[in-house]
């Protein structure tokens, strides 16, 4: 079954792909209803890496730290 596939940050749509649908998804499928799947855009993705290097810093930081032993 297609899926359309959304980015789950920005709505932004990245297309559809086809794979093996749920029980829910087969029958909203059946229903006529659009089956979207969420993902991740490449802009949205850079901001939540970036996001995640800061607070990989941060850890490191916090692992240094002479309080934690
Ligand atoms: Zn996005």
């Amino acid at each position: 079954m297609v899926f359309e596939i959304k980015c789950a940050w920005c709505g932004l749509n990245m297309g559809t792909k086809n794979e093996l649908g749920s029980e829910f998804a087969m029958r909203l499928e059946r229903m006529g209803l659009p089956v979207i799947t969420h993902s991740i855009c490449t802009c949205c993705r850079e901001k939540a890496l970036n996001r995640s290097h800061n607070r990989t810093r941060v850890d490191n930081k916090l692992l240094n730290s002479p309080w934690k032993k």
